[in-house]
């Protein structure tokens, strides 16, 4: 494949020749026309001169024609002859009766071929001031005069300039040409293979650069970047965000793998105890059935962690689709409301739902009852004995509001911004549940799933106060009669009309 370098001095190079030929070309038509006003110019003034030295003759004392013979015809004496033969043009004069009594030795030279056309020319000749004829290897400017004063008007004059004797320099200005463009196209190709080379250089060193940063192990290295702000520096400042993200996501990704290698430890080192245990005891005994009933929740306990790993792996693949569809969210919230008040009883706790407002939303149905299960059990794991935990459901003009509240152990200001993240689980020594305690995960898949329906999930808390999880949900899309979906202003306005 070829390099950039190399492109680069070829479409250099094409694109100066394409130029110079363009810039040849125009100079030959620009001049070819110049010339052709010149040959026109300088024809008129042979003419002149012509009708100038007839006059004389018409003047003069001796006979100005002479007839030699009859085949010939008439022609000029020769003392004028003499005096036209002078002029280096193409020059015949021709008497009232049209008849040639003169022709330059230019003319005569002429080949047979050639003054069959020259006479075509003459005539056209009769209608336009001036033509164009052309020989077999020139092309002839025509002028046509005749003295103004009628007393010597006797005899008409054509005279003509051939290009070849009026433009000898374009031959020598092809040639030049000729000459000049290799050499030209040869500094051309040398000057653009540096220059190009100068250019792709910063290119260069910077992939190199960023080979060795990108290897894994030096993320942490940036580009050098240049001062000045052309394309280079935003290339390379780019770059440079864009390594940042991937360190950062390559850090993740390398918490994310041993914090998951971590939990997944300790249940397997539990269930391996377990089995050991029941291999060893007695047949009889009620030891064995308790050891085995403790690795079937070690592996359920697993299966959980698996099963959040897979989904947010899958969520973050964008593989994880939802099945929407209008939901109600009333009896949605009345159900997992009921499991609340199940869940609250083992801890004595007052669980209240004093605001119920039902709402359509699109959504999935069990990611959603998932969603707000893992806040309804997270308010009754970290709520202490006898304390309360409210959920409501509620309107707002765009949006339902669900959220669960809690007077429970609540999280500290310094850590409810890590909250969502991975595997992050607040001091677990405050935590009642902390041995059966979760994995960190749940608070990530319900913002998962809260954003995935395109709402939000947020956290106030206080710690030994209590949190209010605050899930917003968008309606459904209005169809037409349709006023489950609506917010309550929207609900007013179809109201009253
Ligand atoms: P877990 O399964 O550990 O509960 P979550 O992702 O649901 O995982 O929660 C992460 C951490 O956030 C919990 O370990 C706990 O420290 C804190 N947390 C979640 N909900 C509450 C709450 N209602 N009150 C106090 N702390 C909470």
């Amino acid at each position: 494949m070829a390099s950039i370098r190399s492109k680069l001095t070829w479409r250099y190079t094409l694109a100066l020749l394409g130029t110079l030929l363009l810039f040849s070309a125009a100079i030959l038509v620009v001049r070819r026309s110049s010339v052709m006003r010149e040959m026109t110019a300088t024809s008129e003034v042979y003419a002149n001169l012509s009708v100038q030295i007839l006059r004389e003759a018409s003047t003069a004392s001796e006979n100005v024609i002479v007839t030699s013979d009859s085949l010939v015809g008439p022609v000029l004496n020769s003392r004028w002859q003499e005096r036209l033969d002078v002029l280096p043009a193409y020059i015949i004069v021709l008497d009232r009766s049209d008849r040639r009594v003169y022709q330059s030795a230019m003319v005569r030279a002429l080949p047979a071929g050639d003054l069959a056309t020259l006479d075509d020319a003459l005539a056209s000749l009769e209608r336009s001031s001036s033509t164009v004829f052309s020989t077999s290897d020139d092309e002839v400017v025509l002028v046509r005069r005749s003295d103004p004063d009628p007393r010597y008007s006797r005899f008409r004059v054509v005279a003509g300039l051939g290009r070849s004797t009026a433009e000898p320099a374009t031959m020598e200005l092809l040639g030049a040409m000729a000459l000049m463009l290799p050499l030209l196209i040869g500094i051309s190709v040398v000057a653009s293979y540096v220059i190009s080379g100068e250019a792709v250089e910063p290119f260069e060193v910077i992939r190199t650069e960023v080979e060795a940063i990108t290897d894994g192990r030096s993320l942490h290295r940036r580009l050098p970047v240049e001062a000045g702000g052309d394309e280079i520096s935003g290339l390379t400042h780019t770059l440079n965000d864009m390594i940042g993200r991937l360190e950062t996501s390559f850090g993740a990704l390398r918490r994310f793998t041993a914090d998951a290698s971590h939990e997944l430890k300790t249940p397997l080192a539990v269930l391996r105890a377990d089995v050991e245990r029941a291999m060893h005891a007695p047949p009889n005994g009620n030891e064995q059935l308790v050891a085995l009933e403790e690795a079937l929740q070690e592996t359920t306990r697993m299966a959980d962690l698996v099963d959040s790993l897979l989904t947010l792996a899958r969520a973050d693949e964008g593989r994880l689709d939802l099945h929407r569809e209008p939901i109600d969210l009333d009896p949605l919230v009345r159900e997992v409301f009921e499991t609340a008040v199940i869940l609250g009883e083992g801890g004595a706790l007052n669980v209240q739902m004093p605001v119920l407002q039902g709402s359509t939303v699109l959504g999935d149905r069990t990611r959603l009852r998932q969603l707000f299960l893992n806040l309804i059990t997270n308010a009754i794991k970290y709520t202490p004995k006898g304390g309360d935990v409210e959920v409501s459901l509620s309107r707002e003009p765009d949006f339902a509001v669900f959220s669960v509240r809690d007077t429970g152990i609540g999280i500290a200001a310094a850590e409810l911004p890590y909250v969502f993240e991975r595997f992050w689980r607040a001091d677990r020594v405050r935590s009642r549940a902390a041995e059966r305690g979760g994995f960190g995960l749940g608070l990530s898949i319900s913002q998962w799933i809260a954003q995935a329906h395109g709402g939000t999930l947020t956290v106030q808390s206080r710690l030994n106060r209590g949190s209010t999880f605050t899930v917003t949900i968008p309606y459904a899309p209005v169809a037409d009669g349709d006023v489950d979906g609506m917010g309550p202003e929207a609900v007013e306005k179809a109201s009253a009309s």
